[in-house]
């Protein structure tokens, strides 16, 4: 089948069948991976290589740290003000432009007084006011504020900056989830000081977080109640073995890193993703109406593409009759409905092109 799911998604083939032989017999040693130790040769090489290759992708700059951290995003909402303020009294900014930035906005306002820069709350997060608009964020920015908070792609609504705010804070400290939209395309990671992702969208299996922090925010001096577990700098002098990480799922998401890279690495990823975007969203554009993308055009993710069809009975019949035809995980997340054709770096072009193909021949049918 091709599956559509926002996460845990679609991998790539020639990783799980790799996978499959290492699961049982890791490379002759007679051990699955996920029996060996963390603390042994083999893992220590996994866990390195992965670093490495993530390093090369996204050309992370040397005075950057590679954390490969538990607890999904979700923990990154109150780790990131947990290190990065000093109390709760501490300000920080946030831009809320879908469900995910306003969980982060949430949680963080218990470890720092958050303030709302700007929300697409009230065009149902369907677009992002211009970063680049001067008027736009520094009327609104405290200058105290420890960071500028984002969500880079929102997996529900599918809006995804392309260009990213210029923090207004003393810090010029931007902070990103980019659970969703992680290793898509080539990010400058120096205009930020901290990116997460959750790795079960783009780069493997759920329980692995990836934090990429600069080294001067690793001062060691998070709030004092802050958990071990949620300590930046404890896992960066560590390497990211301070107790047991979640082995089977680094050693996963690195040999996502090694094929990425084979494929050419993040440019060409993009263009792939280009592509098979634009066909989705040319077919939503050219359906008469028939099927609708409400998210402003500027702003569409290239992952996440949520769409409309005139009734809800019409959509559910779509979803069901997609999946008959083997495209499964298409309906729309509980909390906005419709359909959501998620199309991370692993779905095929083919997936897309069946998906386009099907949803003519249900126009043409339902119409
Ligand atoms: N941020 C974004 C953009 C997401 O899409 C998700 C999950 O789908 C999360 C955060 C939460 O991630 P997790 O479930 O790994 O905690």
């Amino acid at each position: 089948v091709f599956n559509f799911a926002a996460g845990p998604a679609t991998l790539p083939e020639s990783v799980l069948l790799k996978a499959q032989a290492d699961l049982f017999d890791y490379r002759g040693s007679g051990m699955s991976i996920m029996e060996m130790s963390h603390r042994g040769k083999d893992f220590d090489s996994v866990i390195k290589t992965a670093e490495s290759d993530l390093r090369e992708l996204l050309s992370v700059p040397d005075g950057y740290s590679v954390l490969f951290l538990q607890g999904g995003a979700t923990t990154q909402f109150s780790a990131v003000p947990l290190n990065l303020c000093s109390s709760p009294a501490d300000p920080a900014d946030f831009i809320v432009t879908g469900s995910w930035g306003d969980k982060a906005f949430k949680e963080a306002s218990k470890y720092c007084t958050a303030n709302l820069v700007w929300s697409g709350k009230p065009n149902n997060y369907t677009d992002i006011a211009d970063p680049t608009d001067p008027n736009f964020l520094r009327n609104n920015q405290n200058p105290d504020a420890r960071y500028l908070h984002i969500c880079a792609n929102e997996t529900i609504h599918g809006v995804e900056f392309k260009t990213y705010p210029a923090p207004e804070n003393d810090n010029g400290l931007l902070v990103a989830d980019m659970s969703s939209n992680f290793c898509s395309k080539p990010v400058d990671v120096s205009k930020f000081g901290l990116i997460y992702a959750g790795a079960q969208k783009n780069i493997g299996p759920s329980g692995v977080t990836i934090v990429i922090v600069r080294n001067d925010l690793l001062h060691g001096r998070p709030q004092p109640a802050t958990p071990v577990m949620l300590d930046y700098k404890i896992h960066a002098d560590a390497a990211s073995l301070y107790n047991t990480p979640p082995c089977f799922g680094i050693y996963i998401c690195g040999l996502v890193f090694a094929d990425l890279l084979e494929q050419g690495g993040l440019a060409e990823i993009e263009r792939k993703n280009e592509e098979k975007a634009g066909a989705l969203y040319g077919a939503i554009d050219g359906s008469d109406g028939f099927y609708v993308c409400p998210v402003e055009r500027s702003v569409r993710s290239l992952m996440n593409v949520p769409f409309t069809l005139r009734t809800k009975e019409l959509e559910k019949k779509f979803v069901e009759e997609a999946a008959k035809e083997g495209m499964v995980q298409l309906k729309g997340h509980r909390s906005v409905g419709g359909v959501r054709a998620s199309i991370y770096n692993a779905m095929p072009l083919a997936g897309v092109q069946k998906l386009v193909a099907f949803m003519k021949d249900f126009q043409a049918r339902n119409h």
